[in-house]
């Protein structure tokens, strides 16, 4: 194991240095109670205690909109030129449910046919997490699918011990880094200080809603013709925000654009929603989740059940962020619960 120590007071210094050789990103404040991963130079700005930001950071993985291609239809065969806009990027700041987002999206763009951009940006981003010591908000479910500890996916982890951090240092990149910054190797006092803040979580964070996490691929399995789909089916208005500020959800549009020419143009990808009444609609008229209701479920399968067959791991990090979001009000965990116990 490889900890290293960074008092309080050279944080500012630890962000400059960082920002000296790459864009840093890290939590900001926008307005009252919302936060934002954004382009920082120093720590004065930086939110260390934050409920999770309005999106997540996927967006530096998978922008909401990105250009693939230039394409050139004017001579005989197709030419097309592919197209990636990446820099060097660290996130400071990162929580444990917004790591495991990034985990699953890794895994879903890594499977073939892998998708080259995400994968490329993703090698030019250092991560560096934080841990929360307590719950964000009401919202939150991140024991449930047990994201509230750390599972790996960072370079760099930050984990407040009062007047220093104490980092995990995951990776080579993570290594170099504090090499290069000359960060002080951890003590066995910090160790033990470090044992405590997690001993101490465990009093803090219990499961959300009350029901045994193992249980809830069975609850799903049999849960397709439940009430509880029509009841949050009626209130939803599919304005899809629930999907956009989701860390897990990757499901993307793609359109070409043609030029006045008529003969070059470029082909672009924009995040869709599954909440979205077109999303399901094919060639003939038909749509597999005309409903409201199908929608929602379809959902939470994608959370809940579907992931967990194939990559063996749910997709719901427990962040809360489509609760917050919802202007329908829909409650992720009054929904789990409902299921539940209509399932009982
Ligand atoms: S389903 Fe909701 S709580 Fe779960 S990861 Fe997506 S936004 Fe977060
Ligand atoms: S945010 Fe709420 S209202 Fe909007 S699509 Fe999602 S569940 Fe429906």
């Amino acid at each position: 194991m490889n900890y290293h120590i960074l008092k309080k007071d050279e944080l500012d210094g630890f962000i400059k240095k960082l920002a000296g050789k790459m864009k840093v990103c890290a939590p900001v404040a926008k307005g009252h109670n919302n936060f934002a991963f954004e382009e920082v130079t120093s720590a004065g700005g930086i939110a260390l205690s934050y409920i999770p930001t309005i999106l997540p950071p996927k967006k530096y993985f998978m922008p909401p909109r990105e250009k693939l291609l230039d394409f050139d239809i004017s001579e005989g065969k197709p030419k097309d030129t592919a197209s990636l806009e990446a820099g060097e990027t660290a996130i400071f700041g990162v929580h444990t449910c917004d790591l495991a987002g990034i985990q699953c999206l890794n895994m879903v763009f890594s499977e073939r046919p892998r998708d080259y951009n995400y994968l490329l940006r993703k090698e030019k981003v250092f991560i560096i997490g934080l841990e929360c010591g307590g719950y964000c908000d009401e919202h939150a479910s991140c024991a449930l699918v047990g994201n509230h500890y750390p599972n790996g996916g960072y370079d760099l982890f930050f984990t407040d011990l009062g007047d220093r951090f104490i980092i995990h240092v995951n990776t080579q990149k993570g290594e170099e880094l504090v090499e290069s910054f000359c960060l002080a190797k951890a003590a066995s006092a910090d160790m033990i200080a470090l044992d405590k803040v997690r001993e101490g979580k465990k009093a803090v964070f219990k499961n959300e809603i009350g029901v045994e996490p193992g249980k809830l691929p069975e609850i799903f399995a049999k849960g397709m013709e439940k009430k509880v789909w029509h009841d949050i089916g009626e209130r939803c208005v599919s304005c899809g925000n629930c999907t956009n500020v989701c860390p897990t959800c990757y499901c993307f549009d793609m359109a070409d654009t043609i030029n006045l020419d008529m003969k070059t143009g470029f082909r672009t990808r924009t995040w869709d929603s599954c909440q979205f009444e077109t999303f399901a609609a094919v060639a003939g008229g038909e749509n597999f989740r005309e409903e409201r209701a199908h929608r929602q479920r379809h959902r939470l399968y994608r959370k809940f059940k579907y992931p967990l067959d194939k990559f063996y791991r749910a997709f719901c990090t427990g962040c809360g962020r489509c609760t917050r979001a919802c202007m329908a009000k829909i409650n992720l965990k009054d929904t789990l619960k409902a299921l539940a116990a209509e399932s009982k």
